[in-house]
């Protein structure tokens, strides 16, 4: 089975978040079908919050970050124009799944407003070249050039689209979370095997800088599971739940790559630390993605004091 049908297969429309999460977060997880799942449910999710139905067998991709910065939503200089009918201009880099997915959502302007609209990937004035990336290799991350493309719009430009497409992010930041968990506990699963085939395990130094970080990524586990269950429940009400998943998550499994590494000792550069040092790259890639690690500490922050100043 190749990737794309993997990835349909496991996250489906991404409707239920926690069934997908679930999968993200076991040990063995491939990082680029979780990648790859990542990108197809942020815009399916996008699309689920204004409403719409997504179809169970179409793969798609987010078009949102430009290259002159991701962080700032508001920033963006794609340009849609037309009445019924839409073209847009603008650049779009780091879409994953773009180079085989069936549609891409790309976000704009129109006449000043938030806009959302699918674009065709075959179609005339579109080019789509692959990312020259180190990680998520096979996770179709491309840059995208439109000039004058054919867009079809998703729904009224304006103030509820720049809701949905943050809240649909802010929601599918649990799946990164998820992903963070899943590489976290097959780094560390990784440096337990090596412990005790290498006779370290019998060190206290090794086993409770090993235990310090499965503890870590266990708390963050349980936090991807709560708030999964409650998006899938309730909603998103409270957006802070998925910034400090992700946040912890991440932090989570940045320090279980530490703790692999310094267990795999001088090994880590050999041939039998390849695939501790491929995961460790997985892992700080998630740093950036679905919202830097610094947003998702603006998110909580301004949300602490705007509770105190109530
Ligand atoms: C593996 C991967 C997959 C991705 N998939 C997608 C995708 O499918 N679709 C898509 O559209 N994008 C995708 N992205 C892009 C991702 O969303 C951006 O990388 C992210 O939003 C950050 O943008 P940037 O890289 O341009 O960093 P910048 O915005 O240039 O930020 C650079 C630094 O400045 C800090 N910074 C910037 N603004 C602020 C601020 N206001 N407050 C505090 N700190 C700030 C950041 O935290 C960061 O440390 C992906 C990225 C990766 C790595």
């Amino acid at each position: 089975m190749n990737v794309r049908s993997n990835v349909l297969n496991m996250a489906g429309n991404c409707e239920k978040l926690l069934p997908v999460s679930e999968k993200l977060a076991s040990i063995g997880v491939d990082p680029c079908t979780g990648m790859s799942i990542i990108g197809h449910c942020a815009a399916a999710r996008i699309l689920h919050s204004l409403g719409i139905e997504v179809a169970q067998n179409r793969l798609l991709a987010a078009a949102i970050t430009e290259p002159q910065g991701g962080s700032d939503l508001r920033g963006v200089r794609t340009v849609f124009a037309g009445g019924e009918d839409w073209r847009v201009t603008g650049a779009k880099v780091f879409a994953t799944n773009a180079l085989y997915a069936d549609s891409i959502i790309v976000y704009g302007l129109l006449n000043g407003e938030a806009a959302l609209a699918y674009v065709e990937p075959g179609s005339v004035g579109v080019r789509i070249e692959p990312m020259e990336l180190t990680v998520y290799k096979c996770s179709g991350i491309a840059s995208i050039a439109f000039d004058s493309a054919p867009a079809s719009p998703i729904d009224k430009p304006g103030r509820r689209i720049y809701r949905s497409v943050l809240q649909g992010l802010a929601e599918n930041r649990v799946l990164v979370a998820a992903l963070a968990v899943g590489l976290g506990r097959t780094i560390l699963d990784r440096a337990v095997e090596w412990a005790i085939e290498r006779g370290v395990a019998k060190y206290q130094a090794v086993t409770h800088r090993i235990a310090r970080a499965h503890a870590l990524l266990e708390a963050a586990a349980a936090m991807v599971s709560k708030t999964a269950e409650t998006i899938d429940r309730e909603g998103l009400s409270d957006w802070t739940l998925t910034s400090i998943a992700k946040y912890t998550a991440t932090e989570a499994a940045v320090e279980a790559a530490r703790a692999a590494r310094r267990t795999l000792g001088g090994h880590t550069y050999s041939r039998v630390g390849e695939e501790i040092v491929s995961l460790q790259h997985h892992i700080h890639a998630l740093e950036p993605a679905e919202g830097t690690q610094d947003i998702q500490l603006e998110i909580i922050a301004r949300t602490i004091l705007q509770k105190k100043r109530a």
